[in-house]
């Protein structure tokens, strides 16, 4: 079933939530003005979904139309469904959609616990299933938690047990877990979040392999904002002083204070093959995607630094253009990656994953392309966005005059005009979009190691051994 943003956002508040924004319990959470942007976000993924065939395809697990964010991809055409409708998003968005993580959960528990029923004829899949068609049928928006906290990098798990999700009691109806899960992009306005392992684990470590689902219901699942400078400005309020209204990419620490979950909710259970195959299927989604994603944000910038030449009266100066020039280029080049990994996927265990050398390498690119956008609409920018009076000074009645005369630049905008251009192209270069793009996905050393383990060296070597005729 194909719900509406507004059904969206009414069954969200209805939730009973225990969200923390600077020290303060908040009380109805979806007016927050630090979490409204991240609701306005996901209700535009249940609008934009209604819009398009193959951003709402049919599933024939509940014999209805689903959102694509909530499907299980069949073949290279469902993937590459879902990386264009993730790049409008994050075109149309400027940020987060905050739906992904839940779409690579879902093509990631959907193969990892059929291998592991088939390997110790377990029942994984069959639960996985019936949740599946729960959040099919009720069109959920899920989230997926990974990163744990970590402590001490240099030490295993064990050494620092509570800085990692873990099981604290084993029952017959369920598990209880503790722990906490932190940089959770947009959990608190989820309906369901999976909780996967942050790494794969040894042998002696399977009390942390562990993979689950949260409801709104489960007691004890408390959640902290981010608090950045746009968080602030955003409490600050204004018209158009924050830049983009849906904000910059809102995470949060997820606290799990010996929460309980029910056996028909846990999907990996002290497995250190099913945690590895999972892991490295969320790895391969989500970096995949990532490239669209960004694909779709330097879209975003690139509008942006159209305008802005306009605003500037710039836009006949061909060194700035061709600027836009090549950042058209790499959003198409990261684009390019996603289809291409989708194009020349694998199939397993009744999913289509993107190809594994392929889709690291669009993290890889991605984050390198992502800077030079930046860099590039910095230079079309100018220092503005980064000195510019405020929305406030501007409607203020004694330095108003002024922030209205100086603030002109091309006299076919007014300075209001040219203001809210500035705002959003401060908003690109200065909120938490770059740190987001490097790490979200996790780090670019991660992927490195991938492409590193997965390069076949002996038929490139060999390649060379023939050209130049070495013997060994
Ligand atoms: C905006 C944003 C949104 C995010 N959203 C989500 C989300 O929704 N869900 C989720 O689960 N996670 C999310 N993340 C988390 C993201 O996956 C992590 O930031 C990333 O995996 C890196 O982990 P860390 O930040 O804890 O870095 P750290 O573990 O502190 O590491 C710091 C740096 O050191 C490197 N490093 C660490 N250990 C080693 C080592 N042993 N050898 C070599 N290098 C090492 C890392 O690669 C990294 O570059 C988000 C992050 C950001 C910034």
């Amino acid at each position: 079933m194909l719900i509406s943003g507004d059904k969206y956002v009414e069954r969200l508040s209805g939730y009973e939530r225990e969200i923390y924004v600077r020290g303060e319990k908040v009380e109805d959470f979806t007016n927050h003005p630090n979490i409204k942007p991240v609701v306005k976000s996901i209700a535009l993924t249940y609008e934009l979904a209604g819009k398009k065939d193959e951003y709402s395809p049919y599933s024939k697990l509940v014999d209805d139309k689903v959102n694509r964010l909530n499907y299980v991809n069949e073949n290279a055409e469902d993937l590459i469904a879902r990386y264009d409708f993730q790049r409008e998003l994050s075109m149309r968005l400027g940020t987060c959609n905050y739906r992904c993580t839940g779409c690579d959960a879902i093509n990631s528990l959907y193969p990892a616990t059929k291998e592991m029923d088939e390997r110790l004829g377990t029942d994984y899949h069959k639960r996985f299933l019936e949740l599946l068609k729960e959040i099919q049928r009720k069109d959920y928006a899920c989230t997926a938690a990974l990163t744990d906290t970590k402590g001490d990098r240099s030490k295993r798990p064990k050494e620092a047990k509570d800085m990692y999700v873990h099981v604290v009691e084993k029952r017959e109806d369920g598990i209880v877990v503790s722990g906490a899960k932190i940089h959770q992009s947009g959990a608190f306005a989820a309906d369901i979040n999976f909780v996967l392992p942050t790494q794969t684990f040894k042998e002696g470590e399977e009390e942390f392999a562990i993979a689950f689902a949260v409801k709104p219901e489960d007691e004890g699942v408390k959640y902290i904002l981010q608090n950045t400078g746009y968080q602030a400005k955003f409490r600050e309020g204004g018209e158009f002083e924050i830049g983009n209204p849906y904000g910059d990419r809102i995470t949060c620490t997820v606290i799990f204070d010996n929460v309980f979950i029910p056996w028909e909710r846990v999907f990996v259970f002290e497995d250190l093959k099913a945690t590895r195959n999972l892991l490295t299927n969320f790895a391969i989604s989500h970096r995949c995607v990532g490239a669209s994603c960004k694909a779709g944000f330097i879209d975003s910038m690139t509008g942006a630094a159209s305008l802005m030449l306009k605003v500037n009266g710039l836009d006949r100066v061909p060194v700035l253009r061709q600027k836009i020039g090549e950042m058209v280029g790499v959003s198409e080049a990261a684009h390019a990656i996603a289809v291409g990994s989708a194009t020349k996927g694998f199939e397993s265990y009744g999913t289509w994953l993107p190809n594994m050398l392929m889709a690291n390498s669009g993290k890889v690119i991605g984050v390198e392309g992502f800077n030079k956008v930046i860099m590039n609409l910095a230079e079309i920018a100018g220092g503005i966005p980064v000195t510019a009076p405020s929305e406030f000074d501007l409607k203020s009645e004694e330095v108003g005059k002024y922030v209205e005369k100086y603030l002109v630049a091309n006299p076919e905008f007014s300075a209001e005009e040219r203001m809210k251009v500035i705002k959003f192209v401060e908003f690109w270069i200065t909120s938490s979009h770059l740190l987001g793009a490097v790490h979200g996905g996790g780090s670019p050393a991660a992927a490195v190691v991938f492409l590193q383990i997965l390069a076949d060296m002996k038929e490139r070597e060999e390649a060379v051994r023939d050209i130049i005729g070495l013997k060994r």
